[in-house]
């Protein structure tokens, strides 16, 4: 198989089989990110393409589910996006999920009719790295798009029939900016129809610019129970029937059916606020190597 380091896939979904057709991330500078700094995006050859799905037609030929890597997959045109996916389904014809992470505005330069035929050739599920709904937030860590085109693309996602989730940040906006980055996410998450909400605290790696700025006093990170409070005032406003995921380093089980168990969920992070052993999540959160 031709996979590009870094390998990066979405946990929550099927672990196999992945197919690469594009490296590295269009993007590549929202502020907390390096994963991709050292993998300039490119179109993965279509020979290699091929090659791969040989591979995996010999080893899975009923595969019904797929992920497409790397960091934004989607980011191709309609037009060349769809002779891939094509080529996908013909070596894989049982295939009936196309899992993608990919960012906002790749769904820009699609219509909403072309989104149906992604969705139609298997592209069903797809995950949205938003991180925040507040617009402040969003130009702070340059990720490149604002809190109007987040909703005018889930829209069309949803016009089309494509499932998708939403990620929240939690921590990105740093101590001065936590309230309205909780409070203004929670309005735009609630203005559009995610099947699931994901959301992680944010940790600063080596290298990423928000780290330096935090080393120079530009940029306060919230502690961990400070994170916590961020993430009760996003929730206790969060007015979604969808899933939660989180992978929060306190031990609190929050994923699963969101909007039926919120008053529980809430309760278990109030408690986790007042009670948590914060050192053990501190050192569990500097221990982390990456997402
Ligand atoms: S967070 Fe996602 S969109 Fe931003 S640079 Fe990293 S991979 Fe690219």
């Amino acid at each position: 198989m031709h996979f590009s380091e870094p390998v990066y896939r979405n946990p929550y979904w099927p672990t196999w089989p992945l197919i690469q057709i594009t490296q590295g991330c269009t993007h590549n500078s929202c502020k907390f990110c390096t994963m991709y700094r050292d993998a300039p995006f490119r179109m993965q050859p279509m020979e290699w393409l091929e090659e791969d799905l040989r591979e995996l037609q010999a080893s899975d030929p009923h595969a019904k589910t797929i992920q497409l890597l790397s960091a934004n997959p989607l980011a191709l045109s309609y037009d060349r996006l769809m002779p891939r996916l094509e080529l996908i389904r013909k070596y894989l014809p049982e295939l009936e999920h196309m899992y993608a992470s990919t960012r906002v505005d790749d769904i820009r330069n699609k219509t909403v009719e072309q989104l149906r035929k992604l969705k139609e050739i298997g592209v069903n599920e797809i995950s949205l790295g938003v991180e925040s709904g507040d617009d402040w937030t969003l130009q702070r860590i340059n990720k490149g798009y604002t809190s109007q085109d987040i909703l005018e693309q889930c829209h069309k996602l949803e016009e089309a029939g494509i499932a998708y989730w939403m990620t929240f940040l939690n921590g990105v906006a740093g101590r001065e900016h936590s309230h309205e980055h909780a409070v203004n996410s929670a309005k735009i998450f609630n203005q559009c129809k995610p099947m699931l909400v994901g959301t992680g605290g944010l940790t600063l790696f080596p290298g990423t610019p928000l780290l330096e700025e935090a080393q120079r006093g530009e940029f306060t990170p919230l502690d961990e129970r400070e994170l916590m409070q961020e993430l009760h005032t996003f929730l206790s406003l969060l007015d979604r029937d969808c899933e939660l995921n989180t992978h929060h380093t306190s031990s609190l089980y929050l994923s699963g059916p969101f909007l039926s168990r919120k008053q529980q969920i809430l309760d278990a992070l109030q408690e986790a606020i007042d009670h948590a052993d914060i050192d053990a999540m501190t050192l569990r959160r500097q221990q982390k190597r990456g997402l």
